[in-house]
């Protein structure tokens, strides 16, 4: 057979995603890939099978149907404290995913240099081999997930091109200060680079943190291509909806990636999706209050049942450390794939493996997510205490 290209021989397929196919093969509870079990909102599958029967069946513009960007436009105006052109300054993506894959490969050139905090959303070391870019590895520093600003700045002046931004982060559930994005916005203007965020979490930003765009603060606009997605805000993943904002010349460029890469997203889920889009403020109030209710709810199961575990700031996910795990004579020398593949079979809980999101070596992490009925958390947590009992 010929060979294929190199670029695919570097890069794994996705743990997260993976870890989801073999939790499926047996029947486990899924709480690796990061998604609902509950049903998106009414209006919206209202919204849907209204769409079914009216249309539109055909493509929508390729860079989001009309309506869908008029409404992003409206909800993400009032975010970003400055009114965003629906024609000039978004394009609407398949899911977040796409959006990010489609900001690297419009501003990097093979080589050039890209930051990454580190822990990582895995998509971006395939996102960064896709596109040529090479990254510079920025340590988010536990328990806090602190960083060195000096490592930026030398970042920037080693030539990089940009830095990923993910706020709320995934996995570690850190939410940058206002004193962190101004410090990380002020370098990229001095340095003349981009800073690309990935805010999928914006939503679930737990009290008395609070999330800030980078695209608000002052004179970064022009500077941040904003990543985005309907995925979790309207618990709706499959929709594969996403956007991206930035300024007109970077917009112009990304309509040109996303074009030839899927030419759109579904257009008769955007048409539903503009139904979520236009919900009042309070939905977002509720939604918080509900992933605020679960992730107590979660983070008490795990201390009742005596897992070490982070506290996050933002996002549904928490780590989980597995060290004293590893320690036991029957996981000595194990790889944390291998302690998540083990769990799926004898434990019923699936977990993503650290390693995944660490650029140093970590195996003794393992994600967890709370996306889920207080049931099904009730389940899991029983099936997880048969993990702490080894520990007796
Ligand atoms: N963000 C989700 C996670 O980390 C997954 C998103 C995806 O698989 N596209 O689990």
């Amino acid at each position: 057979m010929p060979s294929l290209s190199n670029r695919v021989q570097t890069f794994t397929d996705s743990v997260i995603r993976r870890m989801t196919r073999i939790s499926d093969e047996h029947g486990a509870i899924n709480l690796s890939q990061g998604f609902p079990d509950f049903n998106p909102p009414r209006e919206i599958l209202d919204a849907l099978a209204k769409a079914a029967h009216a249309g539109p069946h055909q493509y929508s513009i390729t860079f989001g149907a009309e309506n869908f960007r008029q409404a992003l436009a409206r909800k993400q105006s009032r975010a970003i404290g400055r009114e965003i052109d629906p024609e000039t300054e978004i394009v609407v993506t398949c899911g977040g995913t796409e959006a990010m894959m489609c900001a690297m490969m419009t501003i990097c050139n093979p080589g050039d240099k890209v930051m990454v905090f580190s822990p990582f959303y895995e998509n971006y070391g395939a996102d960064a081999i896709l596109s040529g870019a090479d990254p510079i590895y920025i340590p988010l520093v536990p328990p806090e997930y602190g960083f060195d600003m000096e490592l930026v700045e030398a970042g920037f002046r080693q030539g990089a091109k940009a830095i990923i931004v993910c706020n709320p982060s995934n996995p570690c559930g850190k939410v940058f200060s206002r004193e962190e994005l101004l410090g990380i916005g002020e370098l990229a203007l001095k340095y003349d680079a981009f800073v690309v965020t990935d805010e999928v979490y914006e939503h679930m930003v737990y009290a008395p943190r609070r999330h800030i765009c980078m695209a608000s603060l002052p004179g970064m606009f022009d500077h941040t291509i904003t990543c985005n997605s309907l995925s979790k805000t309207y618990s709706i993943t499959g929709w594969r909806l996403g956007y991206l904002v930035g300024p007109e010349e970077v917009v112009e460029g990304a309509k040109k990636v996303h074009d030839f890469l899927t030419v759109g997203a579904a257009a008769p889920l955007q048409e539903a999706a503009v139904t979520g889009l236009e919900f009042p403020e309070n939905y977002y109030d509720q939604l918080l209050a509900v992933y605020t209710k679960k992730r107590q709810y979660f983070l008490d199961g795990l201390d009742r049942i005596g897992l070490k575990h982070n506290v996050p700031q933002g996002t549904y996910f928490v780590l989980i450390d597995i060290q004293d795990f590893l320690d036991l004579p029957q996981f000595k020398g194990w790889t944390d794939l291998e302690f998540c593949e083990w769990m799926i079979v004898n434990i019923g809980v699936a977990a993503v493996p650290g390693s995944s999101f660490f650029k140093e070596e970590v195996n003794h992490l393992i994600r967890l997510h709370f996306a889920r009925e207080e049931s099904t958390i009730d389940e899991a947590l029983s099936r997880l205490s048969k993990l702490t009992e080894l520990l007796k």
